[in-house]
């Protein structure tokens, strides 16, 4: 999948790149890893204060996208029980505001809470926006290890293996190799 570039007000593409902000292939592979990283990789996407405890941010954050991401990984083997849990529950501890908006009311988390608590809500409202979209049974794990790249599948037939052309290519290149070494 292409990384969206960071810009704030956009829940659906960061729950996409934080859900992947642990990415073997990536640089650097966990964007919360410690307090320099998360000072890189947050404020892109979401106002924070700039005095917030980073390192103490990235400790928070890391364990819950961990378990976030087992979550999605099992909803996209086609459990999806553990995932819906976890949104029951942690919406039930996070804040949202509401304004009128050409569609009705749009709701964005609270900035009064904290930044912690900032993350998880918009994290999670852009992963229920793809939900609603696309629905749980087009959650997908990228089929090219060492990856492991959570997505949607927005094919038209639903039948899409790889995250993007990154591990489409890759596969593509060992399978010619392996071919070629056969005959
Ligand atoms: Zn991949």
């Amino acid at each position: 999948m292409p990384r969206p570039p960071p810009r704030h007000d956009d829940p659906e593409s960061f729950a996409q790149v934080f859900l992947n902000s642990y990415d073997p292939l990536g640089e650097p592979v966990d964007r919360l890893a410690d307090g320099s990283a998360v000072r890189a990789f947050l404020p892109g996407w979401l106002a924070l204060p700039r005095d917030s405890d980073w390192a103490a941010l990235a400790a928070d954050l890391r364990p819950w996208r961990d378990g976030l991401r087992k979550a999605v990984r099992a909803a996209a083997e086609g459990r999806p029980a553990a995932l819906d849990r976890l949104l029951r529950r942690e919406l039930a501890g996070l804040a949202f505001q509401a304004r009128p908006g050409a569609a009705g009311l749009v709701f964005r988390p609270d900035p009064a809470q904290s930044p912690a608590a900032l993350v998880k809500a918009l994290a999670l409202q852009g992963l229920a926006a793809e939900l609603a979209a696309a629905g749980p049974q087009r959650l997908r794990l990228c089929q090219a290890p060492p990856c492991e790249e959570l997505f949607f599948d927005r094919s038209k037939r639903g039948a899409q293996h790889f995250c993007g052309k990154r591990c489409a290519n890759r596969v593509h290149v060992a399978r010619f190799r392996e071919r070629h070494r056969r005959t």
